[in-house]
């Protein structure tokens, strides 16, 4: 059965008397909410299933393995910030629509909130793939918060892309081969990223990276650094004096050369702590947005990171 809009139910049969017409708009009205009335599988007009995902690397995740066979809506415009992201109208009518959204639970509470209501056919919380850990000492209020910064991780990321990859499969099993050989090839790509970051971080003379926000918690993890955040969990948390007094003391005890900001959030205070400390001011980038899609994207800008890192901590 094609896809029926509310727009095509309601000028479906103009010839029909006003009584018949609103008792079969009130049957359609009931059918449809108790799902009786199947509407197609594939939701856009060209056929493809609808993804909206919560913000940039969930989206590259659908756009890679759906290639396609997907129309992928991103919550967050590229370049915006998607910590306590508002969501339009227009976006909310988006996520009811959807075949699939894509959200981390507890990152976007207006993500969360659109999902809980809206209810698009399917959704994937990404908090139920990967265990989100208590990054602790972050400084400033959330010190016991889940860290919500999981892409950062390659191997983390890797099995959101695997969970992706089988709720594509299971919505749309027509097209499972290709969305398995999709998913085949970008894991192949995240074991060599994680592979180049193990390698290039094996030998450092340094181990703290002096952050912007606190995003970069499980990438410290896996690859044996210790984060020290400016800000919190979110990067609109503001340090306090003490808090950042002691990163200044840090800075000069562990030898620190470099201090990270980030491409979406303000550098402001980041370059201030850089300029008083004699250290560099350079970019670690957290993907949380990407400005221009067409010439970075998720794999690119984690080895622009790596380089940065490899530069900041003195690895051979
Ligand atoms: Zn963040």
């Amino acid at each position: 059965m094609p896809f029926r809009t509310a727009e095509s139910r309601r000028r479906f049969r103009p010839g029909v008397p006003a009584r018949v017409a609103g008792l079969v708009a009130v049957l359609v009205a009931a059918l449809t909410l108790s799902g009786c009335l199947k509407q197609s599988d594939q939701h856009t007009a060209d056929g493809r299933l609808d993804v909206v995902a919560g913000f940039y690397p969930f989206a590259y995740l659908a756009e890679q393995i759906g290639g396609d066979h997907v129309a992928v809506r991103n919550l967050t415009k590229p370049g915006a910030e998607p910590h306590d992201l508002e969501l339009t109208p227009s976006q909310v009518g988006a996520v009811s629509k959807a075949d699939l959204a894509i959200y981390e639970k507890g990152l976007q509470p207006a993500v969360d909130a659109a999902v809980a209501q809206n209810k698009p056919k399917a959704a994937l919380d990404t908090a139920t793939v990967v265990h989100l850990e208590d990054h602790g000492d972050l400084g400033e209020g959330d010190a016991h918060s889940a860290d919500p910064h999981v892409w950062l991780d390659p191997v983390d990321f890797a099995k959101i892309a695997d969970a992706v990859s089988a709720e594509l499969q299971r919505i749309d099993p027509a097209h499972a081969a290709d969305f398995q050989a999709k998913q085949s090839a970008l894991d192949g790509e995240l074991r060599t990223l994680d592979a180049d970051y193990r390698a290039g971080l094996a030998h450092c003379q340094r181990q703290d990276i002096v952050t912007s926000h606190a995003a970069f918690g499980y990438l410290a993890e896996r690859y044996g650094l210790v984060q020290v955040p400016i800000a919190g969990l979110s990067p609109d948390d503001e340090p306090s004096a003490a808090h950042l007094a002691k990163i200044q003391d840090l800075i000069k005890t562990k030898g620190v050369t470099t201090v990270f900001f980030e491409t979406l959030a303000s550098p402001k205070t980041a370059r201030t702590l850089a300029a008083d400390t004699g250290t560099k001011a350079a970019v670690l980038d957290p993907i949380e947005g990407v400005k221009d899609p067409s010439k970075q994207d998720y794999l690119s800008i984690m080895r622009d990171n790596l380089a940065a890192l490899r530069s900041a901590l003195g690895c051979s």
